[in-house]
């Protein structure tokens, strides 16, 4: 793979070895559409390592045995890039980039991402805005970035949108990031100007120690893409921009509550379609309904019946994608049995004592958190989530054993 940097517009060639069809870091096809894609709202310089890990972010999944780079990069970049991927990098010339003193967040307007700001109060946010690419046609014009962009603007934080057509790169499975950290990319350009030493993520328990959507129902400590260790954790560090979970100990119970509970609580905006609010009919509003009915301890409030698409897998037996909080949710929301989640009830027994380990923190979250940021997010966790005990960290660690 070559890559060349041209400002914020990113080109890159395959080498003969390098595949359309490559696989992500969760292991995820994703299938090359275009060779460009551009980052607005992000300076033209910045330290080679950054924009080696920016653009590493796009091309990982199609590159197979080396990559060149347009600008020399250091010799602790190459070595993160050959001890996670195998991957050849090159040139090698270039000092290393020293970590910056501050932590911002790549903010969503998630629940997630919310529960993430609201630990690091005065962190300013990296929002990544999508736009359209000019030689793909976007067959997503329901995606509302544009609301998503304004809420941002109202949370009152220092915020720097950042744009991009980054995710037309990917002809399959849909428009999206070809690596999960693709979103971070704007940031990590951002770096030098915003003097960033760590970029909060508001993954969440399930994604970083319980597999997340693609490797159901195991533990997973080593975690290739948000565990520090792992490869991408290294990259990063390497770039001088730390990878930092705030949330990482906690289920998207926890980050709901917290989310809701915030200051920002009325810019909250999982939904990527809805104008006016969210759109109440999509399969994450139908999912995240589940948690926030089980939060505030209600019946399920939703115009989506079992006929629905979006129903479907709720009638299928599991494994699902985010089952803790399936479990949670089944085991907390009055009336569920008469619901489009019945069918779910007969796999499972939970109840709100087999669950509630999802209502405390997993103390190793917390000692990841660069020291810089750890004792600011151990204080908010301890006092307003509280810990895990001996027997709840058991059940993160023997999750789907
Ligand atoms: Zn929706």
């Amino acid at each position: 793979m070559r890559v060349t940097w041209s400002g914020g517009e990113l080109t890159f060639r395959l080498d003969p070895e390098d595949e359309i069809t490559g696989r992500a870091a969760d292991d995820h096809p994703v299938k090359l559409a275009t060779n460009s894609c551009s980052i607005g709202g992000v300076p033209a310089d910045a330290h080679p390592d950054l924009f080696a890990v920016a653009a590493w972010t796009i091309v990982a999944p199609w590159t197979r045995r080396r990559i060149t780079f347009d600008r020399a990069v250091s010799a602790e970049v190459a070595g993160a890039l050959h001890d996670g991927w195998g991957i050849e990098a090159g040139p090698v010339g270039a000092e290393p980039r020293r970590a910056g003193n501050r932590l911002a967040i790549s903010y969503s307007g998630g629940a997630d991402s919310v529960a993430a700001a609201a630990i690091h109060p005065s962190a300013p946010f990296v929002h990544f805005r999508r736009v359209p690419h000019p030689r793909v046609p976007n067959r997503w014009t329901h995606y509302r970035s544009d609301v998503l962009a304004k809420l941002a603007e109202r949370t009152g934080r220092e915020l720097t949108t950042v744009t991009s057509d980054l995710e037309f790169t990917l002809a399959e499975p849909r428009p999206g990031y070809p690596e999960h950290h693709a979103v971070a990319a704007g940031a990590l350009l951002l770096a030098d100007r915003m003097n960033l030493g760590g970029l909060g993520f508001g993954y969440e328990l399930g994604s970083r120690w319980l597999g997340g959507d693609r490797y159901l129902l195991r533990f997973t400590p080593d975690n290739p893409m948000w565990a520090p260790h792992g490869a991408w954790g290294r990259l990063f560090a390497a770039a001088g921009v730390h990878i930092v979970l705030p949330v990482g100990g906690v289920s998207e119970a926890v980050t709901m509550r917290l989310a809701l509970n915030s200051e920002l609580k009325d810019q909250v905006r999982w939904c990527l379609r809805g104008t006016d609010g969210p759109c109440r009919t999509c399969g994450k509003c139908l999912y995240k309904e589940l948690i926030q009915a089980a939060v505030e301890r209600r019946p399920l409030d939703t115009p989506v019946t079992a006929d629905r698409p979006v129903a479907r897998k709720w009638l299928q037996p599991p494994p699902y994608g985010g089952q803790e909080m399936i479990e949670y949710g089944l085991a907390r929301v009055p009336g569920i049995e008469r619901s489009l989640f019945a069918k779910a009830l007969d796999h499972f027994e939970a109840t709100e004592e087999s669950t509630s380990w999802l209502d405390h923190c997993y103390p190793p979250a917390i000692e990841e958190i660069p020291e810089p940021w750890r004792t600011e997010a151990a204080a908010f966790l301890t006092s307003k989530v509280g810990l895990m005990t001996e027997a709840e960290v058991r059940q993160v660690e023997t999750w789907g054993a």
